[in-house]
Order: C-alpha cells, then structure tokens, then sequence
C-alpha cells in the first residue's frame, strides 16, 4: 500500500502504524513535509514543505532482528546507485547511514524495527533526502549539507526521483532477508567516504581513535588504532568523525 501526505508528523511512525494493523509487507509512506522528522536517538530532521524527499518502507521479516545487520549500509549503496541513474554523481557514504556530497550530508536512513527479537518482526526504513533545501533551513543544521538542486544545477523530476526511490528501497528489502549483507559490502567500500582516514567514534569510553580500515561482511565499522590492532564496531549509539 502506497500513501503520501501533505504533512505528517514522521513517516517512519506513519509506516509503522500500518504495517502493524495491516501484517504486510511493502507499507511506503511518503510526505511533503515532516512535523517531526527524526534521525538517529531522536535528533531533528528537518523536513521543511517542498521540494525534499522524505519517504518510508515497512516490511515483515520473520527471522527476528539480526537480519536487519548491515541493512542501512545497503541502503546507502542502493540510493547512491538509484541516483546515479538519475545524473546525480559523486556521492559518498559515511558510516552507518549518512549519504554525502564531498562531505556534505545530502541524506539519512532511519531504521527502526518493532516485533520479537528472536521471530516475527517489523522493519521501517525511512530515507530524508535533501533536493532543494532553502538557505536559511540549512543554516539552522550544524554540520555542512547538500542537496541534489546544487549538485546538478538544476531541478531534477521529482516523480523520477520518487519511482526510483521506492523501487530501489522496496527491492532491497524483498531480498534483503535471504541475502543479508554480504553482497552490499564490496559495493560499500567503492563508496566509503572515510576509508583509510584518521577517525574518532564518539559514543564510547574510552573514545577510540585510529584509522578507518572499510567494513566487514556484516557491516561493522573496521578502525586500526596506533597499537595495529584491528578493532570491530557494530551499529547502535555510536557516531563516527573525522579526526
Ligand atoms: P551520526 O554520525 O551519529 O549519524 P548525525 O549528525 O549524522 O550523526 P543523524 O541522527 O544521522 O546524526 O541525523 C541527525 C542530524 O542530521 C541532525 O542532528 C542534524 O545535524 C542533521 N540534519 C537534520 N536535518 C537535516 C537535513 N535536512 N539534511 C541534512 N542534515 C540534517
């Protein structure tokens, strides 16, 4: 079932009410604007009316939450490749869910899953991205940003631009719980915005710092520190810097 809302609060939490009531997979809700977008541990996403995508997919998957591993790294590569097809270049990827533009944000995926940890389970995924973003809105965001208008100089076919979303977001969650991750990896790194660069990740004590070495099969960050030894960080409540 397909939905889209002038305003909404979030679609994420517009998804996940339906997919609740309705038990099936492939719930997308897509809005023109967010009263209360959010980013990952309830950060703002701003979502002002207009020209931005903000859309959302829900699927049931039935093998408990471990499947989802690596599944917002995946989406990073499927947007970056859904928008090559559209003109838009040069993208980049920062792990685990910010799409860049030369360092700056254009995008974010928002997964969250609700159901038993072990069995039946809902996935949302929620994609923001950035296709015309007035000034004085980027201002109000503390780190740089970008959108797909400055990118290619010129307005791009927002209908284009949502089919191919979908499409892609949809496609990856049909397959994604047969393949997992490991045919997004390699893919992954051709995009890795902070590959052999010097990095800190915030979220953990003591803060690591060393050198960010890729990813592994699963998704999880990879950083060497000064002592060579090869340290494996897994999604959650971890942020990953330039240091
Ligand atoms: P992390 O590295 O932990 O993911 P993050 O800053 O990327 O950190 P997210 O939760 O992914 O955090 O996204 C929320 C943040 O994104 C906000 O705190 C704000 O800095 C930024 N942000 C909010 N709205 C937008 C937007 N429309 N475009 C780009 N960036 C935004």
């Amino acid at each position: 079932q397909f939905q889209l809302f002038r305003i909404i609060g979030s679609t994420n939490d517009e998804a996940a009410k339906r997919i609740a009531s309705s038990q099936q997979s492939g719930v997308v809700c897509i809005a023109e604007m967010q009263e209360a977008g959010r980013g990952r541990r309830g950060r703002a996403w701003l979502s002002p009316v207009g020209a931005n995508f903000y859309g959302s997919v829900a699927w049931i998957y039935g093998q408990g939450f471990a499947v989802v591993e690596g599944l917002s790294l995946a989406v990073g590569v499927a947007v970056i490749e859904a928008l090559a097809d559209l003109g838009v270049q040069g993208l980049s990827l920062k792990w685990p869910n910010d799409i860049l533009w030369h360092g700056q944000k254009l995008g974010g995926v928002l997964i969250e899953m609700t159901g038993e940890v072990d069995g039946s389970c809902q996935v949302v995924l929620g994609l923001g991205i950035n296709v015309k973003l007035p000034l004085h809105y980027r201002q109000q965001i503390e780190q740089p940003v970008a959108d797909i208008y400055s990118i290619l100089g010129q307005d791009i076919n927002r209908q284009q631009l949502t089919a191919k979303l979908i499409e892609a977001l949809v496609s990856l969650l049909a397959e994604y719980e047969q393949t997992g991750f490991a045919p997004w990896q390699q893919r992954w790194l051709q995009y890795d915005a902070f590959a052999n660069q010097q990095v800190k990740i915030l979220g953990l004590t003591p803060v690591i710092e060393g050198i960010a070495r890729g990813i592994d099969e699963r998704g999880a960050l990879l950083v060497q520190t000064t002592d060579g030894r090869i340290i494996t960080i897994h999604g959650g409540e971890v942020s990953l810097r330039q240091s």
